[in-house]
């Protein structure tokens, strides 16, 4: 169950994401670790400015967390993510160890390019997952979340579209 405190942390992975910009353009996607009530760690979309394409907002957190507490794990944390995670993020997750996957916009709030497949939805990689602890939640602050991006019938030109 998405709660207030699920909202208040929302709220700071949206702050997160919107610091560089908050038009679509700026693919303004933030993602923040929490453990025991606390901050471990945030990280907004970081694929353009590192040319890697890797450095998605969660991968960026995961990394800054690892440097921050010295270990690869998170057990019993919880990722808040403004935007359904990718395959990449949602498996890098499950190796986390992190309990909880809060996400704002899901798949059918946003536009068709900020995902890899066409059919597989990151929700089933959980529901598959060998571990049973993992929950995913998503449409915390939906509306709020969903504005930020390219809307499902937007003609986004291709050479923005990165999943091309
Ligand atoms: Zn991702």
């Amino acid at each position: 169950m998405i709660d207030a405190d699920d909202e208040r942390w929302m709220r700071e992975a949206i702050r997160v994401a919107t610091e560089e910009g908050a038009g679509p353009e700026a693919t303004p996607i933030g993602a923040v670790l929490v453990l025991n009530g606390k901050l471990v760690a945030s990280g907004r979309n970081r694929t353009d400015d590192w040319n890697d394409a890797t450095a998605h907002a969660e991968m960026v957190t995961y990394r800054e967390a690892a440097k921050t507490a010295e270990a690869p794990e998170f057990d019993g944390a919880t990722l808040y993510s403004t935007l359904q995670p990718c395959g990449m993020c949602t498996m890098a997750t499950i190796w986390t160890k992190v309990r909880r996957i809060v996400f704002g916009a899901g798949r059918d709030d946003v536009h068709r390019m900020y995902f890899e497949d066409r059919n597989l939805d990151t929700m089933d990689f959980v529901k598959d997952a060998y571990r049973h602890d993992l929950v995913i939640e998503g449409g915390c602050l939906r509306t709020e979340c969903a504005r930020l991006y390219f809307q499902p019938d937007d003609d986004v030109p291709d050479e923005l579209q990165t999943n091309l």
